[in-house]
């Protein structure tokens, strides 16, 4: 079969990677000129490990962790109110969790496939019409492609979602918050913090700061927002940010200074994309393109790596029924995601909360969370993987 994926992502290279594992002919389309290395640390669990083990990726992936010796949670004054050893997290999870740069796995996945795998970086789809047998997808340099099944891996705000999905309304569901990430190079950065991952809170913000490899430090920047923004242009951004957070002590205001020379700074809205089909004919969704629960939910990327080996799945299922495929393919995750997604609203206001209280409450139950005989209590939410 030949498949077009439009988003080289980690939805789009773990797709890549199965489908031309089970001997499919695979194009990926990216607008940009290479792959994206841009994000912060994530958490990577449950189902996005399931994956990584049955894609035998796994020592890829301990190279890339990051051995976090503990969270720190720090008062506005900078003055530390209590620390839990990570350690103690990874045991809630079994062991089966990893911390590392979104764009590390991003690096990992695209080495498995940058050999088998056609790639049109720097371009995107203008249109996509079907003729029965196959589908066309006109690409913004002005060539075609023709090809048996699109699949729109372009994340939450998708290309492929807009040509092909013209009468539904958007699916985005706002959720009231931003987000900025950025590296600093300057080691002296490094005096400031142990190899710990600090964060302090206010109500409605939140900064935290981690040490990566190469004597860098990362941050992360959380804050409520009442509205949603178009396109944000780092200027503007930093504007937002210094609004936001320029009144905090500890070392906030050297961390807005830096941000000004950072360049791979990452900024966007914390929303979900709620799509009620994932298929239309010859195109299907995946990743965040269809199923974003957010970050407040700590598993963009593992959900991302769960849909994609799942469509694969379903594809290997029906190998002449695109439509049976397809189908089989939504009907195994859709409604976990939308169970998720719900989780991921109620536990936005404790990731972040909006008054003192709730930042006591959210302090309370964390530390409580990694209490001996409390990890029977402790309940994950993620998606079942087809066998
Ligand atoms: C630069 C960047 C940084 C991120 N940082 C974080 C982070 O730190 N933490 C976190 O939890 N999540 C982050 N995310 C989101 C996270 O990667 C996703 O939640 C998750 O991995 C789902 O991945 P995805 O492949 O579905 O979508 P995405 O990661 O959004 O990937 C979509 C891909 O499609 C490409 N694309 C978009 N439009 C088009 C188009 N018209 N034509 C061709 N290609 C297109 C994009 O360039 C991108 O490579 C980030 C996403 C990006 C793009």
């Amino acid at each position: 079969m030949n498949v077009c994926i439009v988003g080289g992502g980690i939805a789009g290279l773990t797709l890549a990677y199965c489908l031309s594992e089970s001997g499919n002919n695979v194009t990926i389309v990216e607008k940009s000129p290479s792959i994206r290395t841009e994000g912060y640390m994530i958490d990577f669990f449950g189902a996005g490990y399931d994956v990584a083990e049955k894609l035998e990726i796994i020592e890829e992936l301990r190279r890339i962790h990051y051995p976090i010796e503990s969270l720190a949670f720090l008062k506005p004054s900078g003055s530390e109110k209590y620390r839990i050893p990570y350690q103690s997290l990874r045991e809630l999870l079994n062991q089966r969790h990893f911390n590392f740069m979104r764009g590390d796995l991003e690096k990992v996945l695209y080495e498995k496939v940058r050999e088998r795998v056609m790639f049109r970086f720097g371009v995107s789809p203008e249109q996509i019409q079907e003729d029965g047998e196959k589908a066309n997808v006109s690409l913004s340099d002005g060539t075609k492609l023709t090809c048996d099944l699109v699949v729109g891996a372009d994340g939450m705000r998708s290309k492929v979602r807009s040509l092909t999905c013209k009468d539904e309304k958007e699916p985005i569901r706002y959720m009231g918050y931003y987000t900025a990430a950025y590296i600093i190079e300057d080691p002296a950065f490094l005096e400031k913090i142990d190899k710990s991952f600090y964060t302090c809170s206010e109500p409605n913000r939140q900064v935290s700061v981690y040490p990566i490899r190469g004597n860098k430090v990362a941050t992360f920047f959380l804050y409520r927002y009442p509205k949603q923004q178009g396109h944000v242009q780092k200027e503007e951004a930093l504007e937002q940010l210094n609004e936001n957070f320029g009144h905090m002590n500890w070392i906030v205001q050297d961390l807005l200074e830096a941000a000004k020379e950072a360049k791979d700074f990452y900024f966007d809205e914390v929303s979900q994309v709620e799509l009620p089909k994932w298929r239309t004919g010859k195109v299907t969704f995946v990743g965040n393109s269809c199923q974003c629960i957010s970050l407040l939910a700590g598993q963009g990327a593992s959900m991302a790596m769960a849909g994609a080996y799942t469509l694969a799945k379903s594809l290997e299922e029906y190998p002449n029924d695109l439509e049976a495929a397809l189908t089989d393919y939504e009907r195994s995750l859709h409604q976990d995601i939308v169970k998720l997604q719900k989780s991921a609203r109620r536990f936005a206001s404790f990731f972040l909360p909006s008054s003192w209280w709730g930042i006591f409450v959210r302090d309370a139950l964390t530390r409580v969370s990694v209490w001996p005989g409390v990890k029977k209590f402790v309940n994950f939410s993620t998606v079942r993987l087809p066998k």
